[in-house]
Formats: C-alpha cells, structure tokens, sequence
C-alpha cells in the first residue's frame, strides 16, 4: 500500500446516464458539490458510458440540464466513453503483471457452477477456472478468435477501509472472487473504469450512495493492484418512502424532471434533498445554497435511512414560493398556464400575487387562478351563504354594486376597499354580503379574499362579474 500523501480536495459526480437523474442522485452530486464548495475544493461531472446499450445521449443531456437547474457547477467534465485508451493501458498493466487474466468460461458452464454452488449453499462466486492459462497460452487463444472477458484476481484477504459516515467497514475478500473487470482492452467494466478515474482525476474523497458499499472492497483491491493511493469514503444513506421501504419509481415519482415539470422550485429541491440524510446543528429548515455551503459537514450525515416525506417537499416549495417576487414568479410560471394568460403581464403578476400564499407549486396556479383571466363557470347555489334566501343575496349584490360604482379607480386597492366595505358588514350580515361578492368574482368555493379579487381585476371587470351573479340568481 502506498502511503497517503495529502492530496487537494477534488470530488466527482459520476453518474451513468442510462435514466432519467433520479433524485438520490442529485443529492449525491448535491452532497459531493457541498463539500467541495465547503472546502475549497473541486468538483468533476463525470459521465459514467461505458455500457454502450444501456448508456444514452438523451439521459447525459439530461444530467446536464438537471445539474444546471439545481445551480450545482462543475469545474471539470468527463466522459468515460472518450478515455478508452486510459483503461486499455491499465487493463494491459494487471495483465503484464498477472494480476489479471483472461476467462474463456462460457455462459452455461458459468451457470452450472452458479448451480453447484448454490445447491452446497455456497455464496457463488467465480471459481478460478482460467486462471490456469499462461498468458501466452491466452493470447493464442484471444488470436484464434475465442471469446474472453478479463477477470482480476481478487487477493484473498480482509479489505478494511473508514468511511466518514460509517466508521470502520470490512470485507472478505474471498467471498467476492475473480470478478470481470472488462468484457475486452476495449470495453472496461464499472469497477474499473471507476478506479483508474479516480485515480487519474486525482479524486481525493468519493461520496456516493450506500447502494455502492459492496463495489468499495473491489475498488479498494484493484486500486492495490495497480499501485494507486488510498481514497477516502463518504456512503450516502439509503433514501426510504414514509413506509420505509427503499425509494423507487413504484412508490414515487423519483425523476428530477418529474418534480420540475409539476412546478417544484430548485431552491426547494435542493433545500429538501439536503435534509435527506444531513441536517444543520440548529432547527432551521430553510436553507439557501449560500448557508449550505458555509455549513455543510459530511460527518453531520446519518447513516439510518434517510425518509423521502413529499408533503416536506410540498411545504419547502410553498416557503420558497412565498418568499419569491411576484414579478419572478411571473417569469417561472409561464410554462404552466396557457399561452392567452400571459398577454396581460400586469394582470399576471397581479393574480400571483394574489394567490403566492396559497400555492405549493407553480403547477397549482393554472387551477387556482383561472378565473383571473376567464369569466368563471359555477353553479348559481355556490352564491348563497348558508340558508340566506336568494332574493336577500341579490339585494346585498345590487347594493354592493351600487356602492363599488361609486370609489374612485384609483381607490380599488385591497386596502381602501376593505375599509369601505367593512362597514357595511354591519347592517348586511358579513357572511350575507361578503361570500356572494366574492364567489361572484371568482365562482370558487375557496379563493383569496373578496377585496385582493377587487383588487385584481379591476373596477370594470369587478361589476360585470356581479351582474352576471344577480342574473344567474335571477334566472336570466
Ligand atoms: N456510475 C455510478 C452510478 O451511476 C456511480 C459510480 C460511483 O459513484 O462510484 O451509480
């Protein structure tokens, strides 16, 4: 083993693009981005591809604009498929030094051994068959054109490592065997391809999810093998649904995309994904990138299972919508509300305005805010406050109308209407008069209150709403 010079802080992301970014992938990347900002370090997107069937352009966009989104950038990018020659030479290096070999074993002998094994009760692992071969006896086999794969040969021994997360954590090596590290000199396997980027990319600390604890002790020995220095090791907890069982796309939306599409902000994700398994020292929960950055310690990270709550989420994203201008919001929300809504720019922030306190996502302003730019459609019972009888609502609807034509224009703001209007609740009954004014406006059971509606749409377009209340109860 080779001693452990200290080395800069450099960390990577290094995501297979074989899918849509899942969620447990951003907050690894969150996570690894964190803690280099934290200490001064480097961060690397390194696009896993070396499986050509399952990788895809698609998904390696994907990746990028997802990564963008959430602000998290990057100071060097890689991608595997363009370093096959690095690989080759390594893989040439454990062959020269017989530390790996070719394996001729066919599929179904493969198998039956797979079989043998399991019927002993034995974890099956490769049993060593090739690694009779001379090399040379090998190569004449690889230039007569039989088929092969290329194994390491996995020392038999203890693997011991300390992860930041999880302390000490050991491994027999004996039950993991031979593994393949790359279909040919060409094809490199996960295993490998990772170990000598890692190396090459002079990665001091590798930060991913628990589900890569087993590949560690394979990594760690191939790193032995071929003479590279010790990394350091951070294992993300499991993300687990509220049932605690382990997060996928059965139970959830897991796709990043799928939460950017239903109107989830950045700012919310990435505050939410942080709490996924890491937690400031006090009891705050909104946290912007900048306090992140100041505060993040991987060892503050958990290793219990860390619960994916979509209703945190919901709460995160409403606390962020709040907080946002309107005339922000105006520019997010424009890819959820149909085209005709957006030619009023006033009247849009208006409406946002007026409804910022009761979204939770962007999504849910299309539902919510409709009748600010369409005549609402309702049946004429939603005007009637409890048993009142109708002829009692039309009366207090002409009455208001009455006194609405009267203010000024320049009056029709929340502030002065409400102080106008109020009064009157005394002699009508607040209930009798302010639910017909306000279900008349905006036809919804539940809706910002009458007077941020007055506000909105404006002196006109207020009485034309109440006439065409008093018609419907008027059956005209
Ligand atoms: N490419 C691997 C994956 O997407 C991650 C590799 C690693 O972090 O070591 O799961």
């Amino acid at each position: 083993m080779t001693a452990n010079i200290p080395k800069n802080i450099r960390v990577r992301f290094a995501p297979s693009p074989t899918g849509p970014l899942h969620i447990g992938s951003c907050r690894t990347a969150l996570f690894n981005w964190l803690f280099a900002k934290n200490q001064g370090g480097e961060f690397i997107l390194r696009i896993e591809n070396t499986d050509v069937e399952r990788s895809k352009k698609e998904y390696e966009d994907g990746i990028v604009e997802g990564m963008k989104w959430l602000g998290l950038d990057w100071d060097e990018f890689y991608r595997q498929s363009e370093r096959l020659d690095i690989y080759e030479k390594y893989l040439k290096q454990l062959l020269d030094e017989e530390k790996a070999y070719y394996c001729f074993c066919s599929k179904e002998e493969l198998e039956a051994d797979r079989q043998a094994m399991l019927s002993q009760g034995i974890a099956p692992k490769y049993g060593g068959r090739c690694k009779k071969f001379s090399k040379q006896e090998s190569e004449e086999k690889i230039n007569k054109g039989e088929s092969a794969v290329i194994r390491f040969k996995m020392p038999l021994k203890e693997i011991e490592f300390h992860d930041m997360i999880r302390g000490k954590v050991k491994f027999n090596s004996e039950l993991i065997g031979d593994i393949v590290i790359a279909k040919n000199l060409k094809e490199p396997l996960y295993n490998f391809g990772v170990v000598v980027d890692d190396y090459e990319m002079k990665i001091s600390h590798i930060i991913r999810g628990e589900d890569h604890l087993a590949n560690t002790p394979k990594q760690i020995a191939i790193q032995e093998a071929l003479g590279f220095e010790n990394v350091k090791y951070a294992h993300l907890p499991l993300i687990l649904t509220p049932d605690r069982r382990k997060m996928s796309k059965r139970y959830l939306d897991v796709a990043l995309e799928d939460y950017r599409q239903n109107g989830y902000l950045a700012e919310a994700i990435v505050n939410f994904t942080v709490f996924l398994g890491w937690h400031p020292v006090d009891d705050r929960e909104i946290l912007s990138l900048e306090d992140l950055i100041k505060e993040f310690d991987i060892k503050r990270v958990q290793k219990a299972g860390a619960v994916f709550n979509v209703d945190k989420l919901d709460w995160l994203n409403s606390q962020y919508i709040k907080k946002m201008d309107a005339s922000e919001l105006a520019l997010k929300i424009k890819n959820f509300i149909p085209s005709q809504w957006q030619s009023d720019e006033e009247l849009l922030i208006k409406a946002i305005g007026a409804e910022k306190e009761r979204m939770r996502t962007l999504a849910e302003f299309k539902d919510l805010a409709g009748f600010f730019f369409e005549l609402p459609n309702y049946e004429k019972n939603l005007l009637i406050w409890r048993d009142a009888a109708p002829e009692k609502i039309i009366e207090n609807l002409k009455m208001i109308a009455m006194e609405l034509e009267k203010i000024d224009e320049m009056m029709f703001n929340k502030k002065d209407l409400e102080q106008i209007i109020m009064p009157l609740t005394e002699k009508y009954g607040v209930g009798d008069l302010l639910w017909p004014l306000r279900t008349a406006l905006s036809g919804k059971q539940a809706s910002p209150g009458p007077f941020e509606i007055l506000e909105v749409l404006g002196k006109k377009e207020s009485l034309k709403r109440i006439e065409i209340a008093i018609n419907k109860l008027q059956n005209k």
